[in-house]
């Protein structure tokens, strides 16, 4: 497919919200179609997803909620086995 013209460019530009889910449904679905037949679209994407998710395991304040809990569900199972131990 060829890559030129204003269909990419815009493609690009809303893949910057794609990534950041600022955009509707129905325009990712548009985006997604454009990245399956793009392969220069789909080599952008990978590097701004490879890029996004360093910066998310760089930031522990975007942990999500289930891992957030999981890690403090170990830490009170740890506190109790150590109680145990002691008595
Ligand atoms: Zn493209």
């Amino acid at each position: 497919m060829n890559c030129e013209g204003p269909d990419c460019e815009d493609a690009l530009k809303r893949l910057y919200l794609f990534l950041d889910h600022e955009i509707a449904t129905g325009d990712c679905d548009q985006i997604q179609a454009h990245l399956d037949g793009c392969p220069d679209c789909m080599d952008e994407y990978s590097a701004e997803v490879l890029v996004k998710s360093l910066i998310v395991r760089s930031c522990a304040e975007t942990a999500p909620e289930v891992l957030r809990e999981r890690v403090l569900f170990a830490i009170r199972k740890i506190t109790i086995e150590t109680d145990i131990s002691e008595a």
